[in-house]
């Protein structure tokens, strides 16, 4: 095969080694970085679990992790990614776009996935092998305090996640200097609303229909019992503001 640019018209020969100037002071540029673009958080990332993902067996198992954390949590982080690629959204940490689009119906997909990201980011901390049971720390005192004591608090933390009509999450938060209870629908979270959370946990079926079916009560039990992470939410209390 013959040289182009040996063989082609001298305006096609021109054009040629016009762009390969071109390629050539592209290529120089492109040995210094290129201009940071500061804020870009996008992608976000699916954080790695704490624990194997057998390890809240038998409470939780690894085939409802594997599904949970990587099917439905990965598929939320691989949507808002999609979603915020050509979008200036993605400049914000995740914290701020799920502020920033919260009350906007024309970016209630963003909302949808971003909260299911901070949610379940944090429900997957909530949870530990061998946790559960009375509350250790500056949560025990304040629990007495605010919630009746601890065996109210479980008692009552059953059963407003367990009032949740449909998907959603029950909540420890810290509010105003005071322990609360709430309960959240579908993606909502309490920090969009400024409260501090402490613990949740996730009453959407996919979190327990492989290992309770529909007994939704015995799977917040259990993780009452048995799981809870008093370590994390204490972490969490600690950097509530008092008041
Ligand atoms: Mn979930």
């Amino acid at each position: 095969m013959s040289n182009p640019c040996l063989t082609g018209s001298p305006f096609a020969r021109r054009q040629l080694l016009r762009s390969a100037a071109v390629a050539a002071a592209a290529a120089a540029a492109s040995a210094f970085p290129a201009p940071a673009i500061a804020q870009r958080r996008a992608p976000y990332a699916l954080p790695p679990l704490p624990y194997s993902d057998n390890a809240l067996a038998p409470v939780i198992s690894s085939t409802t992790v594997g599904f949970h954390y990587g099917r439905h949590h990965k598929f939320y982080v691989d949507n808002l990614n999609r979603l915020v690629e050509n979008d200036a959204l993605g400049d914000l940490s995740l914290d701020d776009l799920i502020k920033s689009v919260a009350t906007n119906p024309n970016r209630a997909g963003h909302f949808n996935s971003a909260g299911q990201i901070w949610n379940h980011n944090f429900y997957w901390s909530c949870l530990k092998p061998g946790g559960g049971g009375p509350p250790t720390g500056a949560l025990k005192a304040k629990i007495d305090e605010d919630l009746g004591g601890y065996e109210k608090f479980k008692a009552d933390f059953a059963a407003i996640t367990n009032g949740q009509f449909g998907s959603g999450w029950g909540w420890l938060i810290a509010e105003k200097g005071k322990l609360a209870l709430t309960r959240t629908a579908n993606a909502d979270t309490p920090m969009v609303r400024g409260a501090s959370c402490l613990l949740t946990i996730d009453v959407w079926e996919h979190a327990y229909y492989l290992d309770y079916q529909n007994r939704r009560a015995d799977y917040t039990a259990a993780l009452i019992d048995k799981l809870i992470n008093w370590d994390f939410a204490n972490e969490q209390f600690a950097k509530a503001p008092k008041g």
